[in-house]
C-alpha cells in the first residue's frame, strides 16, 4: 500500500481548450519540461497530440520526448557545443539561442537549423541584451543555414497581475521587434491576464496542468494529477501526548490519529504545516506533527473510517494543490515536480 498518482486526460483536455479560448490566434507551444511537470511524458498524451510544439528544457529531456512524437520540440535552454547543436538538429529540435556563444555555435552550423532567438526585455536571467540582438540578427539572417522562427521573451512577473514590470517588458519587446518574425512572449500567468502578450506562439506550462499561476485556485481550470496515499494505520492518543518528530504538535484532548504512508520521499512537502488539509472520505483533516520521509499524521478525531482506506493528499475539486502550496509555503510547481519515482503513477479518462 503506497501512495500513487492517478493522470486525467480529461482534465488535461480540459486545461488545453482554455488555452485555446483565450489566445485564438496563436500557436501553442506546450511546455512539458521536467518530466511534464511531474506528470510523466507518457501520460501527457493529449498535450503531446493537440499542441502545435513542446517546449522542454534540455537536450536530454528532447532526446526522451522525441520517442513519442514528430511534433517539433522547441529547446528551451539551448545547445552549448558543436555535438549539441548536431545532436539538436537530428531531433529535429526549434533551438532557443539566448547569449552570444550560441550564436558563434549557430553561425557555424554546417546544417540547416531552426532558431528561436530570446531576448531580455528586463528579467535579466537568458536572453540577449538590445544591443546584442541588434548586432547579430542581420548576420543569423544572412546566413543560408540559419531559419529564425520566432523572437521570444519571458516575464519575470507575470504571477503579479499589477506589476508594472509587465508593462515595461511588453513595452520593450514590442520596441525591439515587430511583426517581420514571429513572436512569443506569454507563459500561463501571462495568457490569462495579458490580452496584449498573445503574439503568435503562446507557451503554458502550469495552467495545463490545471493549477493557476497565481496561488489561488481557478476554478476554470482541471486538476490533471491527483496524489492519494493509504491510511495504513489508526490509534487513539490521550490529551497531553505529542506526534511525530520534535514532538511538535501535542493533542489538548482525546485524538484518533490515522497514519498514511505519503512523506517526503514521496514528494509530499516536509514544510507543510500542522493544519495542512488532507482529504478523507469527502472531510478535510488536518495535518498533525511533522511530516515524515514515509508518513504523515492526520487528526481524525470527527470521521469514521478504516485501515486501507486511500485518501487525497491533493487534486480533487475539494483539496487543490495551491491549498497545499500555500500550507508549505512554496508554490504548487515545486510539489508537482518534486513527486518522487517511488510513487505509482497510473491515467484516466
Ligand atoms: C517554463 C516556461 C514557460 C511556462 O511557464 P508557466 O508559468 O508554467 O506557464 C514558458 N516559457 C518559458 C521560457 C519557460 O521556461
Amino acid at each position: 500500500m503506497r501512495a500513487n498518482a492517478l493522470i486525467s486526460q480529461s482534465s488535461l483536455q480540459h486545461n488545453l481548450s482554455v488555452v485555446q479560448k483565450k489566445s485564438t490566434k496563436a500557436k501553442i507551444v506546450a511546455i512539458i519540461k521536467a518530466n511534464g511537470y511531474g506528470h510523466q511524458l507518457d501520460l501527457i498524451t493529449p498535450l503531446i497530440k493537440h499542441c502545435d510544439m513542446l517546449g522542454v528544457s534540455t537536450l536530454t529531456e528532447a532526446v526522451q520526448l522525441r520517442k513519442k512524437t514528430h511534433n517539433p520540440i522547441l529547446l528551451l535552454s539551448g545547445v552549448y557545443s558543436s555535438a549539441e547543436l548536431k545532436l539538436a538538429i537530428t531531433l529535429k529540435c526549434h533551438i532557443v539561442i539566448h547569449n552570444t556563444e550560441q550564436i558563434k555555435l549557430i553561425n557555424c552550423s554546417q546544417q540547416m537549423v531552426n532558431i528561436w532567438i530570446k531576448i531580455d526585455t528586463g528579467m535579466h536571467r537568458l536572453g540577449l541584451s538590445t544591443e546584442q540582438y541588434y548586432q547579430s540578427l542581420e548576420k543569423l539572417q544572412n546566413n543560408p543555414q540559419v531559419n529564425i522562427i520566432c523572437i521570444m521573451s519571458h516575464f519575470s512577473c507575470a504571477d503579479e497581475v499589477d506589476n508594472p514590470i509587465n508593462n515595461t517588458q511588453l513595452n520593450a519587446f514590442n520596441a525591439i521587434t515587430d511583426n517581420t518574425i514571429a513572436r512569443s512572449m506569454a507563459n500561463s500567468a501571462a495568457i490569462l491576464s495579458q490580452k496584449n502578450a498573445l503574439f503568435d506562439f503562446v507557451r503554458p506550462g502550469i495552467m495545463l496542468y490545471g493549477v493557476s499561476p497565481f496561488g489561488k485556485v481557478d476554478t476554470k481550470l482541471k486538476p490533471v494529477m491527483k496524489f492519494s496515499a493509504p491510511i495504513i494505520s489508526i490509534k487513539t492518543i490521550q490529551a497531553g501526548e505529542s506526534v511525530g518528530y520534535g514532538a511538535t504538535w501535542t493533542s489538548s484532548k482525546k485524538t484518533k490519529i490515522a497514519i498514511i504512508a505519503v512523506g517526503y520521499g514521496d514528494g509530499y512537502p516536509r514544510g507543510a504545516k500542522n493544519g495542512t488539509p488532507v482529504l478523507i472520505k469527502n472531510v478535510l483533516c488536518p495535518l498533525v506533527g511533522r511530516v515524515s520521509m514515509d508518513f504523515i499524521c492526520v487528526d481524525i478525531s470527527t470521521i469514521k473510517v478504516k485501515i486501507g482506506e486511500m485518501v487525497v493528499l491533493w487534486g480533487s475539486a475539494q483539496l487543490r494543490v495551491e491549498t497545499i502550496a500555500e500550507y508549505s509555503n512554496t508554490i504548487a510547481y515545486t510539489l508537482l515536480t518534486g513527486i518522487s519515482n517511488r510513487v505509482n503513477f497510473s491515467k484516466t479518462i
